[in-house]
């Protein structure tokens, strides 16, 4: 079955492809992977990119029961997906939010000692018999109750005065994409000492990386995010199957004489006589500007008629120009170009930008035709 989202094809300039089999089967891989643990999934900033909806529904039919978001509003959409999903806002709580999180059935990460103040307060009134989760920090220095303070809430709760009990400990680790970092090792024996003051409460520390590393990370339920969209997760090639395919159409193709310069900036000249296509997309689609090739640093290419085209200038907001001279069959306008897939994955396009495939994947546009396939 296809589901089409998006404008009418005629009316854009590229496609998206969203491949919901793979999405599921990644996911049942790192569940298999990780059992007896169990594996939410991280859908944060709209699924990675890919649609907080449709990706949710596929997750949840795969086996996912448990879900990640950053923000109450992506809480709030997955819900309407999701009527029995568990859903977790990694953002916290927002002053004045709590009554929120009752009407939503979401659960907000406590990461501070105020916000635990704030809920404890909720829980004795609006928000009783919600459930939250407490975010320790064990070394990454951004969300999170300090060391002390996690074993200062633990007293509490032992005593019977923190004015709720936590459904889930968890932190977040910093360097798991590169196993041999010390902080790995340092971070998960944090955790084991700080989730040991919370007996009896589920525990969570892996992403995609920690996830795939399985072992000692497991804890209770694992988080990957990345993992599940195809993205490389521990650097290198990734582990699970690709989720996107994003074509765009030629719009038109044109002669350029040698020496003569492609795109703004003028930044490439023509070598050769040179046939150039133009495709129908460009950096405000999510193609990286800092993808873009000059005379001095070659860019990212794309697919066309099966032959490898490298990109000629710079990315236009809309445009982006790629040399075809040695194409066979002759590009024509009209036929479509791969950006991402058939053996381009984001990881590929990401490293031309600079940047790594979680950016490319969260940058996908808005404009094209999105078809999700595969359910
Ligand atoms: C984004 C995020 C994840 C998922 O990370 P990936 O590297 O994409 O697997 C897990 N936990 C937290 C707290 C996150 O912010």
């Amino acid at each position: 079955m296809e589901l089409i989202a998006g404008p009418p094809a005629l009316e854009t300039g590229a496609r998206l492809t969203i491949d919901l089999s793979a999405l599921a089967a990644n996911w049942q891989f790192l569940a298999r992977h990780v059992e007896p643990a169990e594996c939410a999934a991280v859908v944060k900033a709209d699924a990675y990119g890919l649609g907080i909806a449709p990706a949710g529904r596929a997750l949840w039919d795969a086996g996912a029961r448990t879900f990640f978001v950053a923000h109450l509003t992506e809480a709030r959409a997955l819900r309407a997906a999701l009527p029995a999903a568990t859903i977790y806002v990694l953002g916290g709580l927002n002053p004045g939010s709590a009554p929120l999180y009752r009407e939503i059935e979401a659960r907000p990460v406590l990461g501070s000692l105020e916000e635990i103040a704030e809920w404890a307060d909720a829980a004795r009134g609006i928000c009783a018999g919600c459930k939250a989760a407490i975010h320790i920090d064990t070394g990454m220095n951004r969300l999170g109750l300090s060391l002390a303070e996690a074993s200062e809430v633990a007293v509490r709760l032992a005593a019977g005065t923190l004015g709720f009990t936590p459904c889930l400990v968890m932190s977040h680790l910093a360097c798991a994409d590169t196993p041999d970092n010390p902080l790995d090792a340092r971070q998960l024996e944090r955790f084991r000492e700080a989730a040991a003051q919370f007996p009896g409460i589920p525990a969570s520390l892996a992403n995609s990386a920690a996830t795939l590393e399985g072992g000692d990370f497991r804890f209770d339920l694992c988080r990957p995010g990345i993992a599940l969209y195809g993205g490389a997760a521990r650097g290198g090639v990734p582990e699970t199957a690709p989720v996107v395919r994003l074509e765009a159409r030629v719009i038109q193709v044109r002669d350029g004489a040698v020496g003569e310069t492609v795109g703004y900036g003028a930044t490439q000249t023509l070598a050769r006589a040179s046939r150039i296509a133009v495709l129908s997309l460009g950096y405000a689609d999510g193609v990286l500007r800092a993808a873009s090739s000059s005379d001095t640093h070659p860019g990212a290419s794309v697919l066309l008629n099966g032959a490898r085209c490298p990109l000629i200038g710079r990315i236009s907001m809309d445009l982006v120009a790629v040399d075809v001279t040695d194409v066979s069959p002759p590009v024509q306008r009209g036929d479509r170009a791969v950006l991402l897939g058939d053996g381009i994955g984001v990881d590929e396009l990401a490293r031309h930008a600079g940047t790594i495939g979680y950016e490319v994947l969260t940058s996908l546009g808005h404009r094209y035709q999105r078809i999700y396939v595969g359910k």
